[in-house]
């Protein structure tokens, strides 16, 4: 199946929960979400019908893939790579999704939307430790140092973006230089710092998996 090209708003609403799809407008008193709007389509009893625990579980997984713009394959193998790794596996797996390169550029406010930041990288805009990297679920490790190419640095959807920046600051574990573009990755983050996903159950995602 391909990616998703409705409106962003309605994915949100089918999962009841602030998904950030817009990025930074989001943020606006018009968000559906904030207006408690209720599901799309159909009546209400539809929209009142009880999930099943396995609905409840893909529903969980759902609002990930969709907080962080993946489609399933993807997605199956970034939580391939959770479960090998030492530790919580639902932590793992957020940590990881954490780590793109198109998430930490949002973070970072070089993009206003995760759409914008995986452009940005599979255009050939960014480069990390100096070096071009052109695939947005690039991983990014601690002490990485994340720049917009010179040439790419007036681009006036950045610097849009970054007016963000002085608005609502960065992440505790990143680091911006908003006039040079630049950035840095200070400490890989813990489970409990990605506090946009405080409210999902990540443990219902390896459940889902594990069956
Ligand atoms: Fe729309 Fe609100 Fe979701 Fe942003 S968070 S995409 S404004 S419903």
């Amino acid at each position: 199946m391909g990616r998703y090209m409705g409106p962003q708003c309605r994915l949100c609403r089918a999962e009841e929960v602030k998904l950030y799809l817009k990025g930074e407008r989001c943020n606006s008193a018009k968000c559906p979400i904030t207006k408690r709007r209720g599901k799309p389509g159909k009546g209400p009893r539809a929209r009142m019908k009880k999930l099943s625990d396995y609905g409840i579980q893909l529903r969980e997984k759902q609002k990930v893939k969709r907080f962080y713009g993946m489609m399933e394959n993807q997605f199956k193998l970034f939580f391939v790579k959770a479960e090998r790794m030492k530790g919580i596996t639902g932590d793992n797996l957020i940590i990881l999704l954490e780590r793109r390169l198109d998430n930490i550029l949002y973070r970072m406010h070089f993009a206003s939307s995760k759409n914008q930041a995986r452009q940005l990288v599979s255009h050939g805009h960014i480069m990390v430790n100096s070096r071009k990297v052109n695939i947005p679920s690039y991983l990014v490790n601690e002490g990485d140092e994340i720049e917009v190419r010179e040439s790419s640095k007036k681009m006036t959807g950045i610097k849009e973006s970054l007016k963000e920046y002085s608005r609502s600051g960065v992440s505790p574990w990143l680091e911006v230089d908003p006039d040079r573009v630049y950035g840095k990755v200070k400490v890989i983050p813990r489970r409990n710092d990605i506090v946009d996903l405080t409210e999902v159950h990540e443990q219902l995602i390896v459940e889902l998996y594990s069956k």
